[in-house]
């Protein structure tokens, strides 16, 4: 199957010649006849499987090149807001549109200008919008597609009030696409009141990136893990590693550690400036940083190809966290490698990601370490392997096998 293939006009096809991009993927397959057709659209599909592009490119052949806005997208961060907007420019190669990206932390005026100016797609978070809204200087009436993404990222963030207004500020009779890594009650909530019979896309499970992800767990008592640490990035070829932690405070910490011990590194969180985060995302790509330390709060930020190693430093608060993150490896069809650090006070967190995932992590030490007191899991542990719903609600497809009902068997939040 072909771009071609799909129903994209030529000079979309322009825009994915300067992509790169030699087939669809099947989230791309599957949701971008749908788009064409001017169907709302959910598509649900795990993190780095192309969901950007499944929207992009079908969105350009929708709306025309007028100078007033014809698209939005909305999206919970500013990095996601970048990333959009990098692949809008590509995609647009051939059509012309005129972008504006829209995301606080930064200066108004260049955003205001680039709006009285006159553009076809607006990409923005939601409460840089709203603020410029409030100022008399978005005008909304011309959209003809709304696009949701990351949906569930931005309703466990609490930006649904937010969403919400600027729905109200579009057309009714706009097209809805709605993005997510996952299909939680509270997405399918949002699905049912703001969506008009649309089409689901799931793309099959087999398809995830989860399944060329070779995941470890290494037992360590909680004191020791800067330690294994630095063990690991002394002795193995881990070339761009990203470490995870539970909280900026120890993400700072590990960035100081790995300094201190000659490891360039560089941490990324809620606490750090967009400068600084800019900064931090490209001195790791350009491979000026072997490591960059991150909190969950900006996971979905990452997109950066070639990641070799996700460090669980911490265990994340959630398994669907858990899946994300390793997700930031292993991107666009390559492999890669997870390693999760466990200490004792883990073991229920471990349990449920092991549950979501339907299979047992295998647990190892690293040779010649002199490890500490520490608890080591039982080779021989349960798995609870019931099949997950994706669609829970009941009105809409399942995957084969999950059960009925309203009732969320997610992780906990
Ligand atoms: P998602 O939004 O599903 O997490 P992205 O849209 O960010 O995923 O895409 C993940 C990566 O895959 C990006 O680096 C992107 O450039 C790449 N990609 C997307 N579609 C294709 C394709 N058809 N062929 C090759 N690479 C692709
Ligand atoms: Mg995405």
């Amino acid at each position: 199957m072909t771009f071609e293939e799909l129903g994209l006009s030529p000079r979309v096809l322009t825009g994915v010649r300067s992509m790169g991009y030699s087939e669809p993927t099947p989230i791309q397959r599957e949701a971008v006849p749908h788009i064409l057709a001017g169907s709302d659209v959910v598509g649900c599909a795990q993190t780095g499987t192309g969901k950007t592009a499944a929207f992009v490119l079908p969105m350009l052949d929708r709306i025309e090149k007028t100078g007033t806005i014809g698209a939005l997208i909305v999206t919970p961060t500013r990095e996601l807001a970048q990333q959009i907007a990098d692949t809008a420019m590509k995609a647009t190669r051939g059509t012309g549109h005129r972008i504006a990206v829209i995301y606080g932390g930064v200066g108004y005026e260049p955003q205001l200008q680039k709006l009285r100016k006159g553009v076809d797609i607006v990409i923005a978070t939601p409460g840089r919008l709203l603020d410029i809204n409030a100022r008399g200087e978005l005008d909304l009436s011309s959209v003809k597609v709304l696009v949701l993404d990351e949906a569930d990222r931005m309703l466990d963030m609490g930006f649904w009030p937010d969403v919400r207004k600027i729905i109200s500020l579009c057309p009714d009779s706009r097209q809805n696409l709605l993005f997510s890594a996952t299909m939680s009650t509270e997405v399918l909530r949002v699905v049912r009141s703001t969506l008009h019979e649309p089409v689901m896309v799931e793309t099959s499970p087999a398809a995830t990136p989860v399944e060329r992800i070779e995941q470890r767990v290494y037992p360590v008592n909680a004191q020791q893990k800067a330690e294994l640490l630095v063990t690991l990035l002394d002795r193995e070829s881990l070339d761009k590693v990203l470490v995870f932690t539970r909280t900026k405070h120890r993400a700072d910490h590990v960035h100081k550690v790995l300094a201190r011990e000659g490891v360039s590194s560089a941490p990324i969180h809620g606490g750090r400036t967009q400068a600084q985060r800019q900064k931090a995302l490209e001195g790791f790509k350009s491979g000026r940083h072997r490591v960059l330390v991150a909190t969950d709060v900006v996971s979905r930020g990452i997109d950066v190809d070639e990641i070799s190693h996700v460090i669980n430093y911490d265990l994340p608060n959630t398994a669907e966290d858990y899946v994300h993150r390793i997700g930031r490896t292993a991107r666009a069809g390559a492999s890669g490698s997870a390693i999760t650090f466990l200490a004792a006070e883990e073991y229920e967190t471990l349990a449920e990601i092991e549950r979501v995932l339907g299979e047992r992590l295998v647990c190892e030490d690293v040779e010649g370490f002199s490890y500490g007191h520490r608890i080591v899991p039982n080779p021989e542990r349960k798995v609870d392997t019931t099949p997950r719903p994706v669609f829970s609600s009941g009105v809409m497809s399942h995957r084969g096998g999950s059960r009925r009902g309203g009732q969320r068997r997610g992780p906990r939040r």
